[in-house]
């Protein structure tokens, strides 16, 4: 692996704030951005086979199975903007996910360079996701704790923000035991292998987005030594 090279994953549960460091992540470093969540509602908003099969489990907060999204992220992962370093979001979230890249990267001849866990206790993310609402782009606000300039619009492309259908409170609940059931066992998998480093998600973005940069930074020296 080139030194240069930056293949990271973002985990943690819904709400976190993965994709609002995802955004600040891609401004610092070339990354090809690959959303598990965006892919699927970019497919359904198509109307493809795929997002037909995926519709009902997003709807209530359930796991697209994972053959589905393992084929999807390899595939991505083969596009050439992939090669020189990518950013997962949302992927892997079950142990089996996590052996499917892990049996990609090792015949690509790659490797994951860091695990950023971004952790939040359960009550704050229901305060959380209840306020959240997203740009047709992806770009997400909060209307309370970061709210767009000009309500109900994107501050980047102007269009009209809205929850997405799965920030229901009941749905919310959903998803985060599956969180826990499915995806928190991946926090020892990736532990274990070295790879993991812990972000306190309830701090303000700037701060958790200061703290990734800096253990990046750290992550490249120790890789030129
Ligand atoms: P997200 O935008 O990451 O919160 O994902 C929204 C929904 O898409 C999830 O609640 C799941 O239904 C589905 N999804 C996204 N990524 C995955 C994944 N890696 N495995 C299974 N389902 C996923």
């Amino acid at each position: 692996m080139s030194s240069t090279e930056l293949n990271l994953i973002l985990l943690g549960p819904p709400g976190a704030g993965k994709g609002t460091q995802a955004e600040r992540l891609r401004e610092d470093f070339p990354l090809a951005y690959v959303a598990t969540g965006d892919m699927l509602r970019e497919a359904r908003r198509e109307g493809s086979e795929l997002g037909g099969k995926a519709q009902e489990f997003m709807a209530r907060g359930d796991l697209v199975p994972d053959e589905i999204v393992i084929g999807i992220v390899l595939e991505r992962l083969s596009a050439d903007d992939a090669r020189d370093g990518f950013l997962l979001d949302g992927f892997p979230r079950t142990v089996p996910q996590a052996d499917a890249l892990a049996e990609e990267m090792g015949k690509l001849g790659r490797r994951i360079t860091a695990v950023l866990l971004v952790e939040v206790p359960d009550e704050e993310i229901v305060k959380r996701i209840s306020g959240r609402r997203v740009s047709k782009a992806g770009r997400t606000y909060h209307v309370e704790y970061d709210p767009p300039k000009r309500a109900g619009r994107c501050d980047v492309d102007g269009t009209q923000l809205v929850q997405r259908e799965d920030d229901s409170p009941e749905v919310v609940q959903a998803r985060l035991k599956k969180y826990h059931e499915a995806t928190s066992p991946l926090i020892d998998y990736y532990e274990v292998l070295g790879l993991l480093r812990r972000f306190d998600g309830s701090r303000s973005p700037t701060e958790v987005h200061d703290h990734i940069r800096a253990t990046i930074a750290t992550l490249r020296l120790e890789d030129q030594l």
